[in-house]
């Protein structure tokens, strides 16, 4: 089985990375994406075969420095958080709006967050044409649909284990077999029966596991999909 997490923030030391890789291997995750947002994230992208740097809803309003887009995968993440930051709504729309320009003259794809902003998302998305991902999917069916309608593949984290995630669930069964996508998002959000530990690559072994028996198919197959589905959005 080789499974491929598309979404991984690295912070630590060179060697816990390393030591983190290296178990993600062992349990059969043979392809990870490094995401950046901030300056730390950027810099834990380096050195991976599959990285996407960027700025994150945290950075708007500041002054940021110029990006070395060269050997990226893709711009993340980026995106809108108006769960956490209603307060920066214009400022996030700017940043936001400004890199999926920039992603676009590049030419690569965007990793997109997006959290109790579906509004301004699509409506950004419409004004921008873009391609890409929409990771750790929260929302509900109906933001799912429009978001596939857009084009956008969609990627599942460990959030679909968790006992109150109906709703992920119920999205998680919307997406069709060639747009979805599997990612830890770790450190965050460790999936069922991990819970309480710190997440790292080698767990979305779980995720996988659960996604496909909610989707009536062999671990195996959705693994194959799911790598399939990555290595056409990203570039193999
Ligand atoms: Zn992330």
């Amino acid at each position: 089985m080789e499974l491929f997490d598309t979404h991984a923030h690295f912070e630590g030391t060179p060697d816990e990375t390393r030591a983190a890789v290296e178990r993600a291997h062992d349990a059969g995750v043979t392809r990870i994406m490094s995401v950046g947002g901030s300056e730390s994230l950027n810099k834990g992208t380096e050195g991976f075969r599959y990285r996407a740097i960027g700025w994150d809803r945290d950075q708007a309003g500041r002054d940021l420095p110029k990006l070395d887009y060269t050997g990226v995968a893709a711009v993340g993440e980026i995106g809108l958080d108006y769960h956490y930051s209603p307060e920066t709504r214009a400022a996030q729309c700017e940043l936001f709006a400004r890199q999926l320009e920039l992603a676009r003259s590049l030419g690569l794809p965007v990793v997109i967050h997006t959290r109790d902003a579906d509004d301004d998302t699509l409506g950004l998305l419409r004004e921008i044409p873009s391609r890409g991902i929409i990771h750790c999917f929260t929302g509900t069916p109906r933001f799912c649909r429009d978001l596939l309608d857009l084009g956008f593949m969609i990627s599942i984290s460990g959030i679909v284990t968790f006992r109150a995630a109906e709703n992920v669930r119920e999205s998680a069964l919307v997406v069709p077999d060639d747009r979805i996508l599997i990612e830890t998002d770790s450190p965050f959000l460790a999936p069922v029966p991990m819970r309480g530990n710190a997440n790292e690559p080698a767990f979305i072994v779980h995720t996988a596991r659960f996604l496909a028996d909610l989707r009536n198919t062999q671990v195996e197959d959705f693994a194959r999909l799911t790598t399939d589905n990555a290595l056409r959005t990203l570039g193999g």
